[in-house]
């Protein structure tokens, strides 16, 4: 088996009452699980087979025939650094650099909350909110299904939400809006962001 779904960073119950153990449960232990065992099965006996989960992605990206390749091994990657965007006793304003920054290119941390907000509530169906930085300044983006900012070239990732149904729906039903706004007053990991900062040069 190549690829093996990893650890959350913290326990089932850590981001309670925001996101629940039972969310976790299933998004963690069959969703994100699921896009393992199919990755493995797509790529067995392929030249894919001890490619890094990146390589996977940058590999088969734009190929249209190789699509299930790309959602699950995407899907993988796009799950392990959302959970890493989570912390318990997250959330708020970040401090230092990074907030220094988030002032610096979007006006204040209100206007990036909104900007984050909207992106997050208008990507239709499924996808995912990232905050990234390319040339030096930072952005909102989003993508839909399993799409990522890893295969834009220059595209740093810093952090992400995840707004498929099966992030928020046992928790939040129908209200995206208020799953986007918990997620940023109570749940990112700024000190991951930083970092991711950091490394992007
Ligand atoms: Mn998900």
């Amino acid at each position: 088996m190549s690829f093996t779904l990893p650890n959350l960073p913290y326990a089932k119950d850590a981001l309670a009452p925001h996101i629940s153990a039972n969310t976790l449960d299933f998004h963690h232990g069959k969703h994100h699980a699921t896009y393992v065992k199919n990755l493995n099965g797509l790529v067995e006996g392929t030249d894919l087979e001890n490619a890094s989960l990146e390589e996977v992605i940058q590999s088969v990206a734009g190929d249209a025939s190789k699509g299930g390749i790309f959602n699950n091994a995407a899907q993988i990657w796009n799950h392990t650094f959302y959970w890493h965007s989570m912390k318990p006793q997250g959330g708020g304003k970040p401090s230092g650099a990074l907030a220094a920054k988030i002032e610096k290119d979007f006006g204040s941390y209100d206007d990036f909350v909104a900007q984050f907000k909207k992106a997050g509530a208008t990507q239709f169906g499924s996808g995912w909110a990232w905050l990234v930085v390319e040339g030096g300044k930072l952005k909102i983006l989003k993508t839909a299904n399993a799409e990522t900012p890893l295969t834009q070239s220059g595209v740093t990732p810093l952090m992400t939400c995840d707004v498929w149904e099966h992030a928020y729906y046992l928790d939040f039903q129908n209200r995206r809006p208020d799953y986007l706004s918990t997620f940023l007053e109570h749940l990112v990991n700024w000190d991951f962001a930083a970092e991711n900062l950091s490394k992007a040069g």
